[in-house]
């Protein structure tokens, strides 16, 4: 290793990363406990994949004319020459996980929920990063469209949750392999009419995906796509029927809801059912969550012939929207003078921890006075004080520091008395 220091640009994280510093955390640590809490009472159980993956799984999962196969995979060979992509999304992984481990012949439900990082070569602005976090969920071999609109009313209740209030849902349906292909063909009528005014990605998509076409963020190109026909029309009677009854179980859920018929999102793989939740005080990257249907996926892996349907929301984009705070921190700071002290201060310590209260215990070799002042600025709820003398007595201080008292004993009682007060 060189002993040169890092250039500047080196010491900072990668461009499009962050770091959740402490104060942060917490209000993640909040979000997730209520996600899982939440996914947990809906019968879902948290299954954990690798980060990493063979670079196919993508290919074939997330599709090779989406936008993220195609720009946005951090992909390498690794030192035995394979290819391996870091998880740019979730999906294809868990479904990878099922067929691996034929966790469908398990007999439970197949309700999976999971929250971690994924990662996108994307462009860096607010809302979007390289390096983001996603809550995921995914429920498979349910083919009643019941299902659709529980796992609707699932995303909405983890907002309403959370507190979060000005969101608009939108949902939609992008057919199946029955009536997609004639919607594809009428599309690409029309998208060649058009041509000259599409961007460049746009006029391969229409050859590749022309749906995708809708989903562009380039305004020239959504302007032209109001005019293209809508799926609503060629919808084969099995998805209207399936949309329908989407419908009609979230309007008994009360979960309000717009239809917004050229909402097909970013993946190749959906069937039937897609929906979206935006923030309406958003920006540019208003999407807080999405999802849909994708019946097919498993089979296509070779796995067996299992539907499925799942969301994903941005934690960075559902973060943004809260006005959560962290819970304050009860804990003891531990004020000890002399070597003595010192050395029972590091007994006590551990005995306090062990006995569930956080304990802070610090070695700068400050003054009396001044370690209490450190745990008045730090906030401690209490200080407990070790000097010579309670160590030659074996009864020490404790300081409680909203209400000014103090009182004194041995170990076990004081601690006894911090418990006995975390529990009011
Ligand atoms: P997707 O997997 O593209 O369907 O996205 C699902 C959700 O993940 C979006 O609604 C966003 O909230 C979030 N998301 C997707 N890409 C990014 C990104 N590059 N940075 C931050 N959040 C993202």
């Amino acid at each position: 290793m060189s002993s040169d220091p890092l250039p500047k640009k080196e010491l900072g994280a990668v461009k499009g990363t962050h770091d959740i510093l402490p104060g942060e955390v917490e209000i993640w640590r909040k979000v997730e406990a209520e996600a899982s809490g939440l996914f947990e009472r809906y019968g879902y159980r948290e299954l954990r994949a690798p980060i990493i993956e063979h670079t196919e799984l993508f290919e074939k999962g997330t599709g090779e004319t989406s936008d993220i196969v195609t720009k946005e995979m951090y992909t390498f060979v690794d030192k035995g020459g394979r290819s391996i992509t870091l998880r740019p999304e979730y999906t294809p992984s868990v479904v990878r996980a099922i067929v691996e481990h034929r966790l469908d012949l398990l007999g439970t439900p197949m309700r999976y929920y999971y929250i971690g990082p994924m990662f996108r070569y994307d462009k860096p602005q607010k809302g979007r990063y390289r390096q983001f976090h996603q809550i995921d969920v995914e429920v498979f071999a349910e083919k009643d469209p019941a299902i659709d609109a529980e796992i609707i009313e699932m995303a909405d209740t983890l907002l309403r949750s959370l507190g979060v209030t000005e969101t608009e849902t939108l949902i939609n349906s992008v057919g199946c392999k029955a009536c997609r292909p004639e919607f594809s063909k009428e599309l690409r009528t029309h998208a060649e009419k058009v041509r000259e005014g599409l961007c460049e990605d746009c006029r391969r998509k229409i050859e590749t995906n022309p749906l995708r076409i809708f989903d562009r963020k380039v305004e020239a190109c959504r302007g032209l796509a109001k005019d293209f026909p809508q799926i609503t029309g060629f919808l084969c009677e099995e998805c209207r029927d399936h949309f329908a009854k989407v419908r009609s179980f979230l309007d008994l859920t009360g979960v309000s809801y717009r239809v917004e018929p050229n909402l097909v999102r970013g993946l190749d793989y959906y069937t039937k059912t897609t929906f979206e939740v935006i923030n309406l005080s958003g920006g540019q990257q208003n999407a807080v969550l999405g999802g849909g249907r994708y019946d097919n996926m498993m089979k296509d892996f070779g796995g067996p012939d299992i539907c499925a349907i799942g969301f994903a929301c941005g934690v960075e984009r559902l973060i943004a929207m809260l006005s959560l705070q962290p819970d304050p921190r009860k804990f003891v700071y531990v004020v000890h003078a002399g070597d003595a002290a010192k050395a029972k201060a590091v007994e006590l310590a551990r005995m306090f921890r062990c006995g569930g209260v956080e304990t802070l215990l610090e070695f700068a070799g400050r003054g009396f006075k001044s370690q209490f002042g450190r745990a008045n600025k730090l906030g401690a709820a209490w200080v407990l004080i070790i000097g010579e003398d309670e160590v030659a007595k074996g009864e020490f201080l404790l300081k409680d520091m909203a209400a000014g008292t103090q009182i004194a004993g041995t170990p076990e009682s004081l601690l006894a008395s911090i418990v006995e007060g975390n529990k009011s």
